[in-house]
């Protein structure tokens, strides 16, 4: 089978990045200093826009409108990627600075200024921080890690796509995402070689090994981000999917509506709403991501009948509390997002620093289970290494049983009895 890996990019097209227009911040500002600044000028927004995006916009891009700031291409065009640029918006450490230096090869440094006006500039713990700027723990390889811990390379039957089980797969459009996550599973291969789209040949290649093979009933279609391409490439994907008459279910993953909300124009979801049943699993990380801009974008999609789902990955120091994914969940209910996975963090290179024990992530579900609404509790799954899928992992609500009793723990620790007779339910106190 040939690896992923060969999936090649066009060329970065961030020209603006050769000539930064980023302004430095002036000394001792603080960041609450920029909220209070008015709205800069002229074109009302198609996408409404926060005062945080507004005061960020008239500090660092005052030769920009707010119509280039609400125009992902302009997001795109604009994105921080390097150490400059980076050390003009945040004040980074020493350690900061030096991972970025070392850094070579796939997964770059890349940040939307949308993103970027979420980073606090003082506060190198802040979540959102630690998760795209990068930190020396990324260049310590720990046993257990490898590049492709998923084993995806050795399912791949042609470039860009994976097929390990018999009814579904992955179609990787593209190997860019707009903002370059430091924990991605895919670290391997984004943002490698160029930046931009994998090939047309690449894609009619994996295209007609869907229409040869009956049996693939579901296509997620990954990256990279799918919704980094743009309209006209990723309708004519959609659409020569939705002509194959074995493809029941269409799937996104993407983290585009997090990063760079204004990606979710009318125009996108014109396109999307033609190639029901379409899913959408978006990739939230931390509830900072909910700014109204991402409400926004989440609105849109739900309004363009896209059932949503989220992905979110824990990460040590960044989301692995009780409050903070409480929040995330409640945040996300409310952008009519349902919490759908909750990963335990994939050992890839260089992501010690991340990971948490799995009892974390058992400990989290626990405190949500029974403790909130229902909808907000996502499965925690640990992605097996070398390919054996999600496997899911809960707390243990069964105690055992007492003769035809099956006894059970609530969620407050109370102890209850059910009648069960007959059942061959099998676990702790396994019935005789
Ligand atoms: S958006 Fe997804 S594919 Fe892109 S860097 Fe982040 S985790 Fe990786």
């Amino acid at each position: 089978m040939k690896s992923v890996d060969t999936v090649t990019e066009e060329p970065p097209d961030a020209k603006a990045s050769e000539s930064s227009p980023i302004h430095a911040r002036p000394p001792g500002t603080a960041l609450t200093d920029r909220f209070d600044k008015a709205i800069p000028r002229r074109v009302a927004p198609r996408f409404r826009m926060s005062e945080r995006s507004a005061s960020f916009l008239g500090e660092f891009y005052p030769q920009a409108s707010i119509a280039d700031w609400n125009d992902w291409r302009w997001q795109n065009r604009n994105r921080i990627r390097n150490l400059a640029d980076l050390g003009r918006v945040i004040r980074l450490t020493d350690e900061e600075t030096d991972a970025i230096r070392r850094h070579t090869g796939s997964l770059p440094v890349g940040i939307t200024p949308y993103y970027a006006s979420l980073l606090d500039p003082a506060d190198p713990m802040q979540a959102l921080r630690r998760t795209v700027v990068p930190l020396s723990g990324e260049h310590l390889l720990t046993p257990g890690e490898n590049q492709d811990p998923l084993g995806e390379d050795g399912h791949s039957p042609v470039p860009g796509l994976v097929h390990r089980y018999p009814d579904r797969v992955l179609l990787l459009v593209t190997n860019f995402c707009s903002v370059y996550c430091r924990y991605c599973t895919r670290a391997r291969m984004v943002g490698s070689v160029g930046e931009r789209s994998v090939k047309k040949h690449d894609i009619d290649a994996a295209l007609a090994y869907i229409e040869n093979t009956p049996a693939i009933r579901d296509v997620l279609i990954s990256g990279g981000d799918p919704l980094s391409l743009d309209d006209d490439r990723l309708d004519d994907i959609l659409r020569r999917l939705r002509r194959i008459p074995h493809v029941e279910f269409v799937r996104i993953g993407s983290k585009q509506p997090v990063v760079q909300p204004m990606r979710v124009t009318p125009e996108l979801t014109k396109i999307l709403r033609r190639y029901h049943p379409l899913w959408m699993s978006l990739h939230f990380t931390h509830p900072d991501e909910i700014t109204p801009e991402v409400e926004q974008a989440c609105g849109r999609l739900a309004d363009a009948g896209i059932p949503l789902g989220s992905q979110t990955v824990l990460l040590r120091d960044v989301n692995d509390d009780v409050d903070t994914m409480r929040s995330l969940v409640h945040g996300l209910l409310r952008c009519r997002v349902k919490p759908y996975y909750l990963y335990q963090c994939d050992p890839i290179s260089g992501s010690a620093h991340f990971r948490t024990p799995v009892s974390k992530g058992v400990e989290l579900i626990r405190a949500l289970r029974g403790h909130t609404t229902g909808y907000a509790v996502p499965t925690f799954v640990v992605d097996a290494p070398g390919g054996g899928g999600k496997i899911p992992i809960a707390p243990d609500y069964v105690v055992g049983y007492d003769g035809d009793d099956l006894l059970l723990r609530s969620y407050d620790g109370g102890t209850y009895r059910y009648p069960d007779q007959g059942s061959s339910l099998e676990g702790p106190g396994e019935k005789s």
